[in-house]
């Protein structure tokens, strides 16, 4: 097969998605999934020329369900892998781009496991697994803060005091950067402007959502903060609430702080407000059925939506135009039309035809002649990471 190929990991602490990735090809030739690792009910699923596969691995480790998929993987890509691309989630403020993993690269991602104390360490889990099978093979991390450390000092900066941000890391870090970046590059293209002259508000909704505002190519600011839970409303996270309410609940409820964290990450979001489902499929069809929660979900959703759109416009001197992105935002009719519907002083408005049109991995335009763009840009983080992978290794 011609054509490099990266082999793209996302570890999360008890499963691990790869996709082998071909400079040359748009289809992944192989891409699955090591889920439930470290029980009896751990499973190896991948997907290779449409057909889909499953075999258990029980008890796997991370290195034992790489040890089983990497054959698997140099098979398909002729015996010649050229690297591998990780995704880590946070890089705090020492990594403003992709890096070769070293070992100064390595304690740096271990000193950021108190901002992604969930994700860093699986992430790294990833990185030992493949070293442990293949010390000398090239490693990438591609990092999901790193797009957004170009975000001036009055975006990224809390009103708290200083001593927080100085000595502990307190500040907007903001995440979704492998998609926001490569989603921006790709509306720059369908647009025929030149990245580094472009302005775009993108909205990347799938069950974690997020906006960003990306100026010639870099974010100058998005809506997650230190954490993923700042900003729009989500699946099951809640997004902005008073900070207030930590206290108030420990006062009133007694609850524990472990007990307010998991409601707000776990049971709010799309779920709270409906009391049904975090899965906007699932809502759009219960509204449809006169279902009064889902019905309030989507419209606080498409409402807070629009408000951080419009917030976020302040960060930009124009706007070339609104991308929408993400399972929710590549698909729905519906909450895109019911966004933009609230955007009219930004002069969005909405092409009915054309809206209903761009689903399931369709990628265009959907917005009527005179109005600002509106495009449609299906994400592609594994082939973002793989083309910084692939950057890095040219050098
Ligand atoms: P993601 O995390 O990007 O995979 O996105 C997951 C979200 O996309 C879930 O809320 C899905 O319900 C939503 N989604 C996927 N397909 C559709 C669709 N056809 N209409 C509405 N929402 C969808």
């Amino acid at each position: 097969m011609a054509g490099r190929h990266i082999l793209v990991i996302n570890a999360g602490s008890s499963s691990l998605k790869f996709a082998l990735v071909n400079e040359q090809q748009e289809q992944f030739p192989i891409q699955g999934l090591a889920e439930r690792l470290g029980s009896n009910e751990a499973m190896l699923h991948w997907q290779q020329d449409g057909e889909k596969h499953s075999r258990t691995i029980s008890n796997a480790t991370h290195t034992e369900a790489l040890a089983q998929l990497l054959p698997l993987v140099e098979a398909v890509a002729g015996g010649k892998i050229s690297g591998v691309g990780h995704r880590v989630v946070h890089g705090g403020e020492d990594f403003t781009a992709a890096c070769l993993i070293d070992s100064k690269a390595l304690t740096a991602i271990n000193a950021n496991t108190p901002l992604a104390p969930l994700h860093n360490p699986a992430n790294l889990q990833g990185i030992a697994a493949v070293t442990a099978l293949y010390p000398d093979l090239p490693q990438v991390a591609v990092f999901d803060t790193a797009f957004h450390q170009t975000m001036p000092a009055k975006a990224y900066r809390y009103a708290l005091p200083e001593a927080l941000y100085r000595e502990h890391g307190v500040r907007r870090y903001g995440f979704h950067g492998t998609s926001h970046q490569y989603v921006s590059t790709q509306a720059a293209k369908l647009a025929d402007l030149a990245t580094n002259n472009s302005s775009w508000l993108i909205a990347h909704l799938g069950n974690g959502c997020s906006t960003c505002a990306v100026l010639n190519g870099h974010s100058v600011d998005t809506s997650m903060g230190m954490t993923p839970l700042e900003g729009l409303v989500m699946g099951t996270r809640s997004g902005d609430v008073d900070p207030n309410l930590h206290g108030h609940l420990a006062r009133t409820l007694g609850w524990s702080l472990s007990d307010i964290d998991r409601m707000l990450n776990q049971d709010s979001g799309l779920l709270g407000l409906s009391g049904l489902s975090n899965d906007m499929r699932q809502l759009e069809a219960a509204r449809s059925d006169g279902h009064p929660g889902a019905t309030l979900a989507i419209d606080v959703f498409c409402y807070r939506l629009a408000k951080s759109l419009a917030a976020l416009s302040c960060a930009l001197p124009d706007l070339d135009g609104l991308v929408f992105t993400g399972g929710i935002g590549e698909n729905s009719e519906l909450i895109r039309a019911k966004t933009v519907a609230q955007l009219g002083l930004l002069n969005l408005h909405i092409n009915n035809d054309a809206n209903a049109n761009c689903v399931r991995g369709k990628s265009g335009p959907i917005h009527q002649s005179g109005s600002r763009r509106i495009l449609v840009v299906p994400t592609n983080e594994e082939r973002q990471i793989a083309i910084e992978a692939l950057a890095l290794l040219n050098e």
